[in-house]
């Protein structure tokens, strides 16, 4: 009986994009257009996330994970080079070192609020280390001045993980200005989609310059030469990629960013109806959230107390329709970092024992009220 009823509810999914007619118009329109990529739509869109976000230059390019590459390339990442990657996050963060022939080395995150602890950073620097990558895990920022105060000590770059944090700040300060770097995902669970797409945003001149010909080969674009030379001259510099995004998906981005503040405020919204409806609750805790932070809640995560079956909770949930999910398997766990890097468990306990109890609520704009209820009940039904 109770299978029966759940079939009839729509299933919630722990993420999902919101397309609207004046995306589909904005899309369409440019398929009408003289430029299907490289065109005028890619650079509106970087100059708009990037005013967005206060940040000079945005790079855009067709996934997060570029951008997370991109972003190597342009501090020289290479053989022989170490970035400090917490081990909390999805793969791609510690891939993204791997691509340059770097070493990802792991660091753990603080048990309340999953984010890379800086004090372990400080210990795993060594003179190999180039970079810190930080990652905003659920959409919070890290503490990027403890962070960037070791980075100048010692000489290093930091590079800002944002994938969840489009829209949140520290102390009135943006994501997109905490770092030397921010790279930001266009996936369609994170806060705005191009489908598949992603953008570096910087301040620094050169490392956008160098971005810009990774995107696209390695080719630069020196207009004084083309004109000497004839129009037909370009030269590849340097070994890059085909990384580009196109014009019909950047004008899906810019569409999309107009509705981005109202979603945050939806995200918000929720997050204080989950908050308050476990603030009582020694079962289930909500992460910490420091203050002066303001969250931008790509996910909800909650960790349930030892003792409690996470399997259960999971399953039981899943069965009432309620896409709850996990983040994330610790990276350095995974099958390709124990075989080509020697990782094993024990080297972040705190990272791997959040593991065992986090389950990521469904949180994103489309949810109404009742949605948020249903999941809290069908929560609090796994739990009995
Ligand atoms: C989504 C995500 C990425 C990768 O973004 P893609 O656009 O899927 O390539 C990288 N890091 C984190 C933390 C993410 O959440």
């Amino acid at each position: 009986m109770a299978e029966e009823i759940s079939e009839k509810l729509p299933f919630i999914s722990y993420g999902r994009q919101s397309i609207d007619q004046d995306d589909v118009d904005a899309v369409s329109r440019v398929l009408f257009s003289d430029w299907l990529t490289t065109g005028p739509k890619v650079t509106e869109f970087e100059e708009k996330i990037a005013a967005f976000v206060g940040a000079r230059f945005g790079v855009a390019v067709n996934s997060g994970t570029a951008a997370l590459h991109a972003a190597m390339y342009a501090l020289g990442i290479g053989p022989g080079d170490e970035v400090i990657v917490p081990a909390m996050t999805f793969a791609a963060t510690a891939n993204a070192v791997v691509y340059q022939g770097g070493r990802p080395v792991f660091v753990d995150v603080e048990a309340e609020t999953l984010l890379i602890s800086s004090a372990d950073v400080e210990r795993l620097i060594s003179a190999r280390t180039k970079a810190i990558v930080a990652v905003d895990y659920a959409g919070q920022p890290c503490d990027y001045e403890a962070l960037r105060a070791i980075a100048d000590l010692h000489g290093l770059a930091l590079v800002a993980d944002g994938c969840h944090s489009l829209g949140a700040s520290e102390n009135g300060n943006p994501v997109g200005t905490l770092a030397d770097m921010t790279v930001f995902s266009f996936h369609p669970v994170k806060h705005i989609t191009t489908g598949e797409g992603g953008m570096i945003v910087s301040d620094n001149e050169e490392f956008a310059a160098k971005m810009q010909r990774f995107r696209n080969h390695g080719i630069s674009t020196d207009h004084f030469k083309r004109q000497k030379e004839g129009t037909w001259h370009y030269e590849m510099v340097e070994l890059g990629f085909n990384y580009r995004i196109s014009d019909i998906l950047c004008a899906l981005g810019i569409s999309q960013l107009q509705k981005l503040p109202g979603w945050l405020a939806r995200r918000r919204a929720i997050a204080e109806r989950y908050d308050l409806e476990f603030q009582d609750h020694t079962a289930v805790t909500p992460l910490s959230v420091r203050s002066g932070v303001e969250h931008a809640y790509h996910l909800y995560v909650v960790q349930l107390a030892k003792g409690v079956s996470r399997e259960k909770v999971f399953r039981d949930m899943r069965q009432a329709g309620i896409g709850v999910n996990v983040h994330y398997v610790p990276v350095h766990m995974h099958p390709f970092y124990r075989n080509n890097f020697g990782t094993a468990p024990g080297l972040c306990p705190v990272a791997e024992e959040a593991y065992e109890r986090v389950l990521s609520l469904p949180m994103h704009q489309g949810l109404s009220d009742d949605d948020v209820q249903r999941v809290t009940r069908a929560l609090w039904e796994a739990l009995k």
